[in-house]
């Protein structure tokens, strides 16, 4: 049995993850459960490091060439912000077009409950509860089966997932749902027995998925996920004091998308990690998450202080304020500074990845 995958906290551990990257095996295995994937996407989706950071110590390592699949997994991450950027809350609905094929909005109680049968897919599910990460074949293979063949709406099952996830990241949720449901994609996606039993290394057979792509199409709802549930979802945020403001400094706002320990180093100033309850009632994490983000930050930025409050109570303590730019930043006040993009010269909206990637590979060449 595998151990489970760890996420250190401290900057130099993280480091030393990007460094220990292999390129080429990275390339040939990805697809798979046990493959050479990075497990960078907690650090990269709470900003503690950048994706020009990661690109630039790969290159230079395994040169353009080799590192091209790992730059365009990257791509994928920054193409979702990209369109996050432009569309804004409508990430949340059907994007390009509806989604086909919906019985109802709800959560199938066998996928939370980790039970539907799909060896594969349950361990994966029981693997996200304890250790906040699931593998993206895992994540692509649960919609797959809560939207095409349960037929959930996409939205509900986004936002569970989302909850326990250490890399959380709206757009990268949403948009990946979307894709796999078919309302950000020419059509759904699915997988089916043999497929999954190649990439997750499990020898099951009979299953509600061993079926060919057509008959998997065309099937009703099996018997165990018809049971559906609201989904009751909510975040425990600390209580905290009203932060201490040195009036005569800047201050500095950090959230749970921007941990990035390097922001304004030099700076003497104040720092808060704000966290708004307005935005963990509408987007719930786990007290798991929320720990991850809290360590995040005390661990990496000196004197940093936790707020729990709304943006506005902050201003209120002072105007002085500088934050990065995000699309859930929209409603801070303040100096905005930019973010550190990959391909910061392919900012326009592209529908589609593929095209996206075009464009930016006249840059990466
Ligand atoms: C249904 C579903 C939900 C997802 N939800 C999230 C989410 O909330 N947050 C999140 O960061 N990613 C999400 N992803 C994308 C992807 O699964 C994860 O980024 C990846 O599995 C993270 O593991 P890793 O760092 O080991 O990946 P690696 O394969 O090592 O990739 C390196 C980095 O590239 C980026 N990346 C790789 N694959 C993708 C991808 N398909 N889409 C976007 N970026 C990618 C990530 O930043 C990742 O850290 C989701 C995918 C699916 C199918």
């Amino acid at each position: 049995m595998n151990t489970p995958i760890q996420f250190p906290t401290n900057y130099s551990a993280i480091i030393e993850r990007i460094e220990q990257i292999d390129a080429k095996q990275y390339e040939r295995t990805r697809n798979f459960f046990n493959g050479a994937v990075t497990y960078l996407s907690p650090y990269i989706a709470r900003g503690v490091i950048q994706l020009p950071q990661i690109k630039e110590i790969v290159v230079a390592k395994y040169g353009r060439y080799i590192s091209e699949k790992l730059v365009q997994e990257l791509a994928w991450r920054e193409f979702f912000q990209r369109v996050w950027q432009h569309q804004e809350a409508s990430i949340f609905t059907d994007l390009k077009q509806e989604q086909i094929k919906v019985a109802h909005r709800l959560m199938p109680s066998n996928i939370e409950a980790a039970n539907t049968g799909i060896l594969a897919i349950d361990r994966a599910i029981k693997n996200l509860y304890d250790t906040g990460y699931m593998h993206n074949h895992a994540r692509m293979y649960t919609a797959m089966l809560t939207c095409n063949i349960a037929q959930a709406h996409w939205l509900t099952p986004a936002k569970w997932m989302y909850y326990h996830l250490l890399d959380g990241d709206l757009a990268s949720n949403m948009l990946s749902w979307q894709w796999v449901a078919g309302s950000f994609s020419s059509k759904k996606y699915y997988a089916n027995q043999e497929n999954i039993n190649k990439y997750a290394g499990s020898q099951q057979y009979h299953t509600l998925l061993d079926h060919s792509y057509e008959e998997l199409a065309n099937k009703g709802i099996p018997a165990d996920l018809q049971d559906i549930h609201e989904l009751t979802l909510s975040t425990i945020l600390p209580s905290t004091p009203t932060p201490t403001i040195d009036s005569s400094l800047p201050t500095l706002v950090y959230n749970s998308y921007n941990l990035d320990p390097y922001w304004n180093k030099e700076l003497t100033a104040n720092r808060i990690l704000l966290l708004e309850p307005a935005h963990f009632d509408k987007y719930p994490v786990s007290k798991k998450v929320i720990d991850f983000v809290i360590a995040l930050a005390q661990t990496n930025i000196p004197v940093i202080q936790i707020y729990t409050g709304s943006f506005d109570s902050l201003y209120t303590l002072t105007s002085n304020i500088i934050y990065k730019e995000h699309p859930l930043s929209n409603h801070y006040k303040g100096k905005m500074e930019s973010r550190a993009w990959l391909f910061e010269h392919v900012h326009q909206y592209y529908g589609s990845f593929f095209s996206y990637w075009k464009k930016c590979e006249r840059y990466y060449q």
